[in-house]
C-alpha cells in the first residue's frame, strides 16, 4: 500500500475506535498530536524499506533509509510483525514518558494509543497486499488474506487507488454519519 492510503486507513481505525468507545475529556493539543501521531503510525511500519514514502520524502532519506534496511532486515521485516508491534509499543511510550514533563497539556496515554492504532492498521492493510505480512517473526512466513497470491492487492495498482482507497473515504463518511451525535459531543464538551 502507499503512503496514502496507509494514512487514510489510520486515520479512519482511528476515527472508528475513538467513536465507539467512551473518551476522557481532552485538550485540543492533544487532539490535534493525537491526529499527527496517528499518521505517523500509519507509515512507520515501513521504516524498514529504504523506498517506502517515509523516506523518499526526507532529503537523506536514501541513505538513512538503506541503513535501518540493514538494521531491520530489509522489505517488510521486523516492523511489520508482532514482535514490531511491541518493540515500537514500548519504545514509543518511553518517548512520550521523557516528553511528559514538558508537555503538561498532552494526554500522552491517547496520543500513544493514536499511533499504536495508526501503526497496526497499517499491518492489516498489508496483509491483503500481494507481498503479505510476516506477523510471527522471527518464523519467516510471510501471511496474506486471501491465502491465494493472485487475489490480494498490488500495491499502487488500480484496485488500490481506485477501489480501497474510495472505499476508505465512504467507510469514513459511513462512520461520521453513524457517530453525529458522538462527533458533536467530542468537539462541543469534550476538547476543551
Ligand atoms: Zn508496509
Amino acid at each position: 500500500m502507499t503512503g496514502r492510503t496507509h494514512d487514510l486507513a489510520a486515520f479512519t481505525a482511528l476515527g472508528f475506535i475513538a467513536l465507539t468507545h467512551p473518551l476522557p475529556n481532552i485538550t485540543l493539543a492533544t487532539g490535534i498530536v493525537a491526529v499527527v501521531a496517528n499518521l505517523i503510525g500509519g507509515i512507520a511500519p515501513d521504516i524498514d524499506q529504504p523506498t517506502a514514502p517515509l523516506w523518499r520524502n526526507l532529503p537523506v532519506g536514501g541513505t538513512v533509509g538503506r541503513v535501518f534496511d540493514r538494521l531491520l532486515g530489509g522489505h517488510r521485516f521486523l516492523s511489520h510483525s508482532i514482535l514490531g508491534v511491541i518493540l515500537f509499543g514500548f519504545g514509543w511510550h518511553y518517548f512520550l514518558k521523557v516528553l511528559t514533563p514538558s508537555f503538561p497539556h498532552l494526554d500522552m496515554t491517547i496520543i500513544w494509543w493514536s499511533f499504536m492504532i495508526g501503526f497496526v492498521s497499517h499491518l492489516i492493510m498489508d496483509t491483503i497486499t500481494r507481498e503479505g505480512v510476516p506477523w510471527l517473526l522471527p518464523i519467516p512466513v510471510k501471511f496474506g488474506i486471501p491465502p491465494t497470491k493472485a487475489f490480494r492487492v498490488e500495491t499502487d495498482g488500480f484496485v488500490e487507488k481506485f477501489v480501497v482507497f474510495p472505499l476508505l473515504f465512504l467507510v469514513n463518511g459511513y462512520l461520521y454519519f453513524l457517530h453525529y451525535g458522538a462527533i458533536l459531543n467530542l468537539l462541543h464538551h469534550q476538547i476543551k
